[in-house]
């Protein structure tokens, strides 16, 4: 009696469970792939002072405007000024300065001509006393970074709901901002069932297997940006598995594997049932199929298949829409790109079928998709070797070599 629903309509529903958590302020370097609660402004100017873009001389572009190859100038060098230094004197008309990039420029002087349109002269005696010939005519404003060019000091830097991507991440730190307001990263507890389990590192013995899931739903929460505790192995008996659910009130969002289809031990539904409030659902997709959803003490849970890959692809499925809702991601859809599917596939009983392939740019049009390796539920290995899921609708029942899909890039 458990509920038949496609991809779409199980996301619907799982998503109804989830908003994002409340925000918290952290600095700019704790702040990346979080999602800001409020808006930037800018503190301060960036660039802070208008500077030198490049290496050379500081000169009045009026200077030089009688400059040209056959005929250039000759400008005295009044002074020095590197990145870091005070503002060098004022330039004085018909001098230069020499200047490197980032130094302030000085007063006075509206363009620099860069090392490579001049020549260096050494005049008179002492070797700081230098004169500059020049071999172009520099344009007003050329080669200088004004104040404020990259951002304004009261600019909005970043409206509330930006994903913080790195670039965005080293902007705000030169804004002068101290801390963003950005929501928490939720706590995901992930817990895998089954009693041939055993720690990933332990010797096996005859019978178990090591216990893979929670390292790849570990791996691929992190990676979205949740913290993750890890709850252990629950045999499948009952009071195991409620003891290990017994922390649940504390966690954003319980993941488990294994125990939701229909052999003899599989009571993790039945446990849910009677601790929680837990739908089991057959969704039409393939690798996956069963997956429990609902709540315990509070606490949304995710159930999802046993077999390795079934239940990696449900928790991209299910799991990173969750995830990214609760870190105040607004858009929340998978990244898919059009591929061309080099292999016939076969896609019967209407189920939408997520197929591992390695993607091959073309010079012109989408990549090629091949499939990669055996597509059975269990093997971790063609999943390790994929490029992408490519993903053939419920609809089509065959994919012929040739035939444009969409993918999910891994
Ligand atoms: P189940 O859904 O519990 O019947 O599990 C389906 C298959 O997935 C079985 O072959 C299990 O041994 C395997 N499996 C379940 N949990 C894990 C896990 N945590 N790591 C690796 N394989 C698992
Ligand atoms: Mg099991």
């Amino acid at each position: 009696m458990s509920r038949m629903l496609d991809v779409d309509s199980a996301l619907k529903v799982v998503l109804r469970a989830f908003a994002p958590l409340p925000a918290e302020a952290v600095a700019p370097r704790d702040a990346a792939n979080r999602v800001l609660a409020s808006d930037v402004v800018a503190r301060d100017n960036v660039p802070p002072f208008r500077n030198s873009a490049m290496d050379g001389y500081a000169v009045r572009s009026v200077d030089t405007l009688a400059a040209s190859r056959s005929d250039p100038i000759e400008l005295p060098v009044a002074a020095n000024v590197a990145a870091g230094d005070r503002s060098a004197a004022r330039l004085e008309v018909g001098h230069a300065i020499r200047i490197m990039t980032g130094a302030p420029m000085p007063d006075g002087a509206d363009a620099v001509v860069r090392f490579e349109e001049i020549d260096e002269l050494q005049t008179g005696e002492y070797r700081d006393r230098r004169s500059v010939r020049v071999y172009s005519a520099a344009a007003p404003r050329e080669n200088i970074r004004e104040m404020g060019e990259d951002v304004s000091a009261g600019d909005v830097v970043a409206t509330r709901g930006t994903v913080l991507r790195p670039a965005m991440v080293g902007l705000i730190a030169a804004t002068g901002e101290r801390s963003v307001l950005v929501h928490r990263r939720p706590v995901i507890g992930v817990l895998s069932t089954g009693n041939e389990l055993v720690d990933a590192g332990s010797t096996l013995k005859p019978g178990t297997i090591r216990d893979s899931n929670a390292l790849v739903i570990a791996a691929m929460a992190r990676e979205w940006g949740a913290r993750v505790r890890l709850l252990g192995i629950a045999r499948d008996t009952v009071s195991e598995l409620t003891a290990c659910l017994s922390d649940a009130s504390e966690l954003d969002l319980v993941v488990t594997t294994g125990g939701v289809s229909r052999g003899d031990f599989d009571l993790v539904k039945d446990v849910l049932r009677a601790v929680g409030d837990i739908a089991i659902w057959q969704v039409r997709m393939k690798p996956g199929k069963p997956l429990a959803f609902g709540t315990v003490a509070g606490t949304p849970l995710l159930g999802l298949p046993g077999n390795p890959v079934a239940a990696a692809v449900s928790f991209m499925l299910f799991g990173r829409p969750a995830v990214r809702t609760m870190l105040g991601d607004s858009d929340v859809t998978p990244r898919t790109v059009e591929v061309q599917s080099a292999d016939p596939i076969e896609n019967r009983g209407r189920r939408r079928h997520y197929v591992r392939v390695t993607l091959k740019p073309q010079e012109q049009g989408p990549a090629i998709a091949s499939v990669v390796g055996d597509q059975g539920a269990g093997i971790l290995s063609s999943l390790a070797a994929a490029d992408a899921l490519l993903i053939v609708p419920e609809d089509v029942e065959r994919v012929e070599p040739g035939m444009r899909l969409r993918a999910m890039v891994l």
